[in-house]
């Protein structure tokens, strides 16, 4: 019933019009128009103003042709990372490629090209569904931005479905929760070869801290990392100032809280341990901590409806699905923050966010038919 072949002209032409986050307007108007042919009623919120954006959250709403069905969500991202401007795509048999100078955009586009294609089956095969809302997100890729603006009382459907990520037999329930941490370190200033003693070291002080803490894959919930590092003016100078920033991830708060606390203590303990007395004043190294929670874990209970009716279209494909646990974040992480009932499906991305990012046709045309599957089976069959 998916049509191969539009499904994927649709996605070249999406990924041929450039949107990188928070200008999402071109790529925004041409799906307006797509769903508006498609039977939808199209809006955009006002998340572009809180971004500085060129245009909002779009929101289709579908009405439904089976009456007593509970409304569903299908959710992708509209925006892209960078190098992403004048994407030329390759296409090689079940494979589709940038020239290698930019991504490809697979991330989200094919999730977007999915939903739109599911939505044309439906319509011309008259399939019986529910309410349907779609929701195309800006600004994702800057920190869940548009999700985060999203008013969902606005919404009627309050479980559904977000595509936006690689394998279309893996539904991911579960997401971390981010903490992203500034560690600003204060030394003394002083002349390098004159007056070393009169100095306090802070890349020095950051280095000792960064060298005591655990940092990588700490367990097979937990992740933290030091992403940055800024300091220092020239190499004759003690430098008074650095500043760190990381993150860590958990699935477990409580983990997250204490490997959080972990990293605060290696700066503290490193800055206490450089002393200096100085005209009878005594001196340390200073640091400042902040941790700012980045966003709140996906978590979707295995018995949830969403889980039970996408392993039930899986299965009447007769296919695996296997409950996935991802150390990435998406907006299910908001949507599910906000109380909705999210899981996040593969479409067929794969090495996104790299110049290598490819798209597999086979994934993509599974990932619609499994949609149209869950869709019909919520909606009572056919
Ligand atoms: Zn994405």
């Amino acid at each position: 019933m998916i049509h191969r072949d539009r499904m994927r002209d649709h996605f070249l032409t999406l990924v041929r019009i450039d949107s990188p986050s928070r200008r999402e307007r071109e790529v925004a108007m041409h799906l307006k128009e797509e769903l508006v042919r498609l039977g939808a009623e199209v809006s955009f919120d006002q998340a572009d103003r809180m971004v500085d954006g060129t245009v909002g959250n779009l929101i289709a709403r579908i009405p439904g042709t089976r009456p007593g069905v509970a409304p569903f969500l299908l959710c992708a991202h509209m925006d892209t990372v960078g190098p992403g401007e004048g994407i030329k795509p390759q296409v090689k048999d079940d494979i589709i490629k940038s020239d290698g100078s930019t991504i490809l955009g697979a991330d989200d586009k094919s999730g977007i090209a999915i939903i739109c294609e599911v939505l044309r089956v439906l319509r011309e095969k008259a399939v019986p569904h529910g309410e349907l809302e779609i929701v195309f997100t800006i600004c994702e890729e800057t920190g869940l931005q548009g999700a985060r603006h999203l008013d969902v009382a606005y919404l009627h459907a309050r479980t559904g479905l977000v595509l936006d990520s690689s394998n279309p037999g893996r539904l991911i329930t579960r997401a971390p929760t981010a903490n992203r941490l500034q560690f600003t370190v204060q030394g003394l200033e002083a002349h390098a070869g004159v007056c070393p003693e009169k100095g306090i070291n802070a890349i020095r002080i950051a280095s000792e801290a960064i060298a005591a803490m655990r940092l990588g894959r700490l367990d097979e919930e937990t992740t933290a990392n030091i992403g940055t590092i800024e300091g220092g003016n020239a190499i004759n100078i003690i430098p008074n100032t650095v500043t760190v920033r990381g993150e860590v991830r958990s699935h477990d708060e409580t983990k997250l809280k204490a490997q959080t606390e972990h990293m605060i203590r290696a700066f503290e303990e490193a800055a206490a341990r450089h002393e200096l007395r100085l005209d009878g004043v005594t001196q340390h190294g200073q640091v400042t901590c902040e941790v700012q929670r980045d966003y709140d874990r996906l978590f979707v209970p295995e018995g949830a409806r969403i889980v039970e009716l996408v392993r039930e279209a899986a299965r009447a494909l007769g296919r695996e699905m296997t409950l996935w646990r991802t150390g990435g974040a998406s907006d299910a992480n908001i949507l599910c923050a906000k109380g909705l009932e999210v899981a996040n499906v593969g479409t067929g991305q794969q090495e996104v966010h790299t110049v290598r990012e490819h798209l597999h046709l086979g994934d993509m045309v599974r990932s619609a038919e499994l949609v149209l599957e869950t869709l019909k089976l919520h909606a009572g069959g056919v």
